[in-house]
């Protein structure tokens, strides 16, 4: 168990197209149970598009 609080709740924001982390959030604990889709620009894709969460 990481002692830090701010890398508990740690996700990534990963494109859905180039697989690349582009965003980095924290998540409250009660809305864990759902994953995160975001409609993001990617800088890599040069466009937005959908990002999905991916823990640690
Ligand atoms: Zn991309």
């Amino acid at each position: 168990m990481p002692k830090s609080k701010f890398s508990e709740n740690m996700i990534k924001i990963r494109c859905g197209n180039c697989k690349r982390i582009n965003y980095y959030t924290r998540k409250n604990k009660k809305t864990v149970e759902k994953k995160l889709e975001l409609k993001k620009y990617c800088k890599w894709c040069r466009k937005h598009t959908k990002h999905t969460e991916t823990k640690k």
